[in-house]
């Protein structure tokens, strides 16, 4: 690993303990990459490790595709999305993706999560798109449906993925994980305004 790219490991462990500590990654569950500058080549989480206690050293090296070319371990299953993500947007460098509750929750609605705050609608040109994808990993027969969000929603920061989790992007892997913690925000508000909704408050 260079000094350049030891440096962005650094950034995705800060980024990761930051998710963990905050309560929107619990256990093992979750993964963070980032894409190495100038090559088509990402930093990810190997797989079955903690974000609360990952270090810049636990990172692998893989292509695009998540196949390993430098690291120990297995790459995370995930590595095949986050790979497209940095194919399709040259402008996204981090991806941050968690299993955070109340997201998750209004997931499963299958619903696009509204924008409910004056903070998300700042932050975003639509409301987060909610993608239906029958399994725990996103799998290559699975990508046209990312494929259709971002020719729909091409600036989007984030997406929800049913029943699973958050998919946040970003220009460094902190940037990509405050736009994961305002998805769970987002996600919370929306519910509780369905609750003040139903009542009748
Ligand atoms: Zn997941």
């Amino acid at each position: 690993m260079t000094e350049e790219v030891y440096k962005i490991a650094e950034n995705l462990v800060i980024a990761s303990k930051r998710a963990y500590n905050r309560g929107i990654q619990t256990g093992s569950g979750g993964n963070v990459s980032a894409r190495i500058p100038g090559t088509e080549t990402m930093l990810v989480k190997a797989s079955g490790g903690s974000l609360g206690d990952c270090t810049p050293e636990g990172f692998l090296i893989t292509d695009f595709d998540g196949n390993l070319i430098e690291g120990q371990g297995k790459p995370t299953r995930e590595a095949l999305l986050h790979g497209y993500i940095y194919r399709l947007r040259s402008d996204i460098h981090a991806v941050v993706h968690v299993h955070s509750p109340y997201a998750i929750g209004w997931s499963s609605s299958k619903k696009d999560l509204p924008l409910v705050t004056w903070h998300a609608r700042l932050k975003n040109p639509a409301d987060y798109p909610t993608l239906d994808v029958h399994g725990a990993m996103v799998r290559p027969e699975d990508i046209p449906m990312v494929e259709e969000m971002f020719r729909k929603t091409p600036d989007i920061s984030a997406f929800l993925l049913a029943d699973h989790g958050v998919v946040a992007m970003g220009k460094d892997p902190l940037s990509a994980e405050h736009v994961a913690e305002l998805v769970e925000e987002t996600a919370q508000v929306a519910i509780l305004n369905k609750l003040v909704e139903r009542l009748g408050l």
